[in-house]
């Protein structure tokens, strides 16, 4: 049985979802105006595992995340680019997809942009008004806090507070400063869609009440994001979609990830103390950087700096050095044959004590801290017996509980992905090319038999060679 801390009750529950075996879960994704930095991946990493996690327990998990590709960031930038949003917007959601790829997450089952959910945002607002809970002014659309008497439930912050000292802005067209834009008006030079309250544009907490109830109806399973959402953005979805929809609970599970820091503060871009994720990616091995990212509890704060990554990338190698062992042990058994010793049965204990353990910390609110401990424990386990165990299959089993179980972590240490490292790539591929070369010289001097055993031995390796017109291509398999 899962517990999982929920923001919305202050503790820890028993994950129950809405319909039996299937999640429906929602992870606010990146605002696409800049290069996301490592503080940002850590969200991303760590819904992820969870995401994985429950796969793991055999939930089927259909997993939300959405690109904000409109908003006043966006608008800023790109007028500062002199380009359009939408062009902008373009850039970095690559730049996301190719670091979500290196850090190995999972692709969502989909990836919303706030852009191609305008007219859905257009209705919830009509609902909303139509229910009472919001009033135009001069073509921006406000929800009505005073009007929605559960204000406050996920963040806890008291409405009578929030009004207190608070003062509507000149230029704001607010009744009460607690009242937050569902619409706003268009403004010179920013990109607006038509609405019933003339051109505007939704506002940002607008945009992930909507998606989620897109994809995901209302009520559904799990919402995640940053701490720093909890107030105001996810307080104001929930009002919003509990208004629009007249449902109480909204979203069944809160989840918030706690924050990356430097020096004990927020990695921000806005305070400059951020490294950007491409940056990090490209200074340490990526699996180690995503280990980095789980080695502390998803809620509490983790703080970034280069010694810890530099454990992080030792620890990396010895559970990589542990696989490697098991897989070499095995292929020295498969020429030598089969027995039986005490180190089959320490190692046979092992791989139970470490499922349960790892179940055990994981079940516990997704203690990926105590998931690590488990796993390096194995390690030692496998260091002490591998090498004097004599059953091929109680080692197989050993690899295959090991490397399922970093596999829920999003950790690979699949043989192939072990040899795939950037740097072994480029060797594999300079050295198939000079074979190629070689076989192009044996075939000009009409040293055929040369040039078929080059381009038969690569095959036996598992690396075919075509001839085209533009000359020899290879590909592995
Ligand atoms: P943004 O692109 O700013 O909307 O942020 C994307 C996600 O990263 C949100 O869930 C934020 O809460 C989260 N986030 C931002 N800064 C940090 C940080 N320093 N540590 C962890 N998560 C963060
Ligand atoms: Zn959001």
């Amino acid at each position: 049985m899962i517990t999982l801390y929920n923001t919305r009750t202050r503790k820890k529950e028993e994950f129950e979802p809405l319909n039996d075996r299937k999640v429906g879960m929602y992870v606010c994704g990146p605002t696409v105006y800049d290069y996301p930095h490592i503080g940002n991946a850590r969200s991303f990493v760590v819904f992820d595992m969870i995401r994985r996690y429950l796969e793991y327990r055999g939930y089927n998990v259909y997993y939300v995340t959405n690109f904000t590709d409109i908003d006043d960031k966006m608008i800023d930038r790109a007028n500062k680019e002199g380009i359009e949003v939408s062009e902008l917007a373009e850039k970095f959601i690559a730049e996301y997809r190719q670091i979500a790829n290196e850090l190995n997450i999972k692709p969502a089952n989909i990836n919303p942009r706030a852009t191609e959910h305008i007219s859905q945002m257009i209705e919830m607002i009509e609902k909303i008004l139509d229910h009472g809970t919001a009033y135009v002014a001069e073509g921006d659309v406000y929800f009505d806090v005073s009007e929605f008497e559960q204000y406050g439930q996920l963040s806890g912050v008291d409405p009578e507070e929030l009004s207190a000292g608070a003062r509507v802005g000149v230029d704001e067209k607010k009744q009460d400063p607690r009242d937050f834009a569902l619409w706003k008006a268009e403004k010179p030079g920013e990109p607006s869609w038509d609405s019933p309250w003339g051109k505007g544009r939704p506002g940002w907490h607008m945009e992930c009440s909507v998606m989620g109830k897109h994809y995901l109806g209302v009520p559904f399973d799990i919402h995640g994001g940053g701490q720093d959402l909890i107030f105001p953005h996810h307080e104001n979805e929930i009002a919003q979609t509990a208004a629009a929809y007249e449902v109480d609970v909204p979203v069944k599970y809160w989840l918030h990830n706690g924050f990356l820091t430097i020096n004990t503060e927020k990695m921000s871009k806005s305070e400059g103390n951020f490294f950007t994720a491409r940056e990090v990616l490209d200074n340490f091995d990526n699996q180690a950087v995503r280990l980095f990212l789980l080695s502390g509890h998803y809620r509490q704060p983790l703080d970034y700096n280069t010694k810890a990554l530099e454990q992080a990338e030792q620890s990396m190698e010895r559970l990589r050095n542990a696989a490697d062992t098991l897989r070499g042990r095995i292929s020295i058994l498969e020429r030598k044959g089969i027995g039986h010793t005490n180190a089959d049965d320490s190692l046979r204990t092992a791989n139970e004590v470490v499922r349960q353990s790892f179940e055990r910390e994981m079940d516990d609110d997704f203690n990926s801290p105590g998931a690590f401990a488990a796993l390096y424990s194995f390690v030692r386990e496998i260091n002490t017996h591998a090498s004097k165990a004599e059953s091929p299959a109680v080692l197989r089993e050993s690899l295959a509980t090991f490397s399922g179980l970093l596999g829920v972590l999003g950790l690979d240490i699949e043989e192939s992905k072990v040899a795939g490292t950037e740097s072994s790539q480029e060797m594999l591929k300079a050295a198939v090319e000079l074979l190629i070369e070689l076989r192009e010289k044996a075939r000009e001097e009409k040293d055929y038999a040369t040039a078929d055993m080059i381009r038969e031995r690569l095959g036996e390796a598992g690396i075919s060679i075509s001839d085209t017109k533009d000359g020899p291509t290879w590909k592995i398999g």
